[in-house]
């Protein structure tokens, strides 16, 4: 039988941001990527593997990846107990959802996203700093806000649906629909399945093309 190998990366550091969500960095081992691409990737020798995005810079020297555990998930559980020095096996980078080169300084961008939805858009706007965009990040609480301050404060909404407190109070469907968008902006849009479909639906109504949308469905 043919035997698959995979790509060793030694974890660097875990930070955990909420008690559920943390953020693995490893070494880059000189991985190529363009921003908003994935990995796959799992515990050495185990044959478990799960898509993540990457979370880091280009211009860094290590890989980050934003990960949220599962209740009754697997790989997600598997990776909050992992530790620094421990080996993961990464295959990659994978995935289109990336910013044509010939847009970045001509187009205007939205960013949607749901949860660890904003992990791509974490490593895009980290990258590529002077794109015109603003970033829509729907969560339940306010301390779901994964490291808000990375962003620059005028680009970052954060949509809070369970508590007050945040740049506006419901889903990001709800600010979409007060604040409609210009049909020539390029929309990206990443997360949950729903919020994506609903947010295509309003987003249509308001004349933006298909063309100029652009999903990557994580669950
Ligand atoms: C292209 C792509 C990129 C992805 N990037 C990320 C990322 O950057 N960060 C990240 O945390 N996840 C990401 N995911 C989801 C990730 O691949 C796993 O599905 C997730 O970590 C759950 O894996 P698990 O083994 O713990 O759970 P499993 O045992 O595989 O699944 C358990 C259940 O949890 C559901 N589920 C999956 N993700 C979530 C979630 N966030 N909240 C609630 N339920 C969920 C699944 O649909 C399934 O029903 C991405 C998925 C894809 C396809």
């Amino acid at each position: 039988m043919e035997t698959i190998t995979h790509n060793k990366y030694t974890v660097k550091k875990i930070r955990e941001l909420t008690k559920s969500t943390y953020v693995v960095r490893m070494e880059r081992n000189g991985m190529a990527f363009i921003p908003g691409q994935n990995l796959n990737l799992g515990l050495a020798g185990d044959t478990e593997k799960r898509d993540y995005s990457i979370y880091s810079r280009k211009k860094d020297d290590y890989l980050e990846i934003l990960v949220k555990e599962v209740e009754d998930g697997l790989v997600s559980k598997q990776l909050k107990r992992i530790n620094p020095g421990d080996a993961l096996e990464v295959d990659g980078p994978f995935g289109f959802f990336t910013l044509k080169e010939e847009h970045l300084y001509s187009k205007k961008f939205l960013f949607i996203s749901s949860g660890t939805g904003i992990a791509p858009f974490h490593s895009i706007t980290g990258s590529f700093p002077e794109i015109d965009f603003t970033l829509l990040h729907g969560v339940r609480y306010l301390d779901e806000t994964y490291e808000k301050h990375d962003y620059p404060d005028d680009r970052y909404i954060s949509c809070i649906s369970q508590e007050a407190g945040g740049d506006f109070h419901g889903r990001v469907t709800d600010y979409i629909k007060q604040h409609p968008v210009d049909k020539d902006t390029l929309c990206y849009l990443c997360g949950n399945v729903n919020m994506i479909y609903d947010v295509f639906d309003i987003l249509k109504e308001q004349g933006v093309p298909s063309e100029n949308l652009h999903a990557e469905v994580y669950f």
